[in-house]
């Protein structure tokens, strides 16, 4: 549902991803973990079109995201391309988000309303539905600054899960939170991918978390993925000493 081939990024001079090769299969849970400054959400980035690579190819469902133009420069797809293949991409991020002005309710609205097209019943049904989903149907009515980190973070989910997208991204969602509140927010990401039908990619320092969600660890380092493979190969007999240095750090 995900392919990067050969995909480059550099800032200036600092070569941030060299060379990234990527498929990611429809439902395929991915854990994606490294050493800080190592692209990780470079790579997260790209694939929402909010950076730009500078080679390469990255495609959704088959559909280029980016286009190289002739002076070598890479541009977007057209809009309305990228609105239909970006409609796939949900995403949520370490610092949720969410539109302050709006309730929870209604955060988890217009998306669906303004992009997907959904009249407002429909949406305000979806939505309370998701938000029930995520443990918070009783915070409808609020406004996110009423709301603990956790669960904003879980509002964050449910906006992004009404879109019913193909692919989840999750960049570090519980790195910002109070560690009393990382549970519930990774509980609640645990269950959906249970339900199986979405393929995740999931920047993570929760090694656990990792090892019980994903399919497949990928070992980012310096820009390249240096190690990848299943939850046992990558985290228990790993021969490599770089990735075992990393993961010493979480023990
Ligand atoms: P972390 O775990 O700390 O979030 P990461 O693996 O997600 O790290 P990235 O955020 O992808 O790493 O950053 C990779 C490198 O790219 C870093 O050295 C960062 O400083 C650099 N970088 C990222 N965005 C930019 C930018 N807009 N301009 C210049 N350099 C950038």
């Amino acid at each position: 549902v995900v392919k990067y081939k050969n995909v480059t990024k550099s800032f200036g001079e600092v070569d941030v991803l060299k060379g990234i090769n990527l498929d990611i299969a429809p439902a395929e849970k991915i854990a994606l973990i490294g050493p800080s400054g190592s692209g990780k959400t470079t790579i997260i980035r790209l694939l929402m079109t909010l950076e730009e690579p500078t080679s390469g190819i990255i495609e959704v469902n088959s559909q280029n995201l980016w286009q190289m133009e002739k002076k070598g420069k890479m541009v977007r797809a057209n809009e309305k391309h990228l609105r239909q293949i970006r409609g796939d991409i949900g995403m949520v991020f370490q610092h949720f988000n969410l539109f302050p002005h709006m309730t929870i309710l209604e955060n988890c609205m217009t998306g669906p309303i303004h992009v997907k097209g959904q009249s407002k019943e429909e949406a305000r049904k979806n939505a309370i539905e998701m938000l029930e989903k995520v443990g918070l149907g009783d915070k409808v009515d609020n406004f996110p600054n009423q709301l603990s980190g956790g669960q904003k973070q879980r509002v964050a989910m449910a906006r992004a899960l009404v879109m019913r997208p193909k692919v989840m991204l999750f960049d570090e969602v519980t790195s910002a939170l109070d560690p009393e509140l990382v549970g519930e927010v990774l509980e609640v990401i645990r269950e959906i991918a249970k339900e199986g039908e979405m393929a995740m990619i999931l920047v993570t320092h929760e090694m656990d978390f990792a090892r019980d969600v994903a399919d497949r660890i990928i070992f980012l380092e310096d820009g390249v993925i240096s190690e990848q493979g299943t939850p046992e190969e990558v985290l228990g007999n790993t021969k490599s000493e770089r990735l075992q240095k990393f993961l010493s750090r979480f023990r």
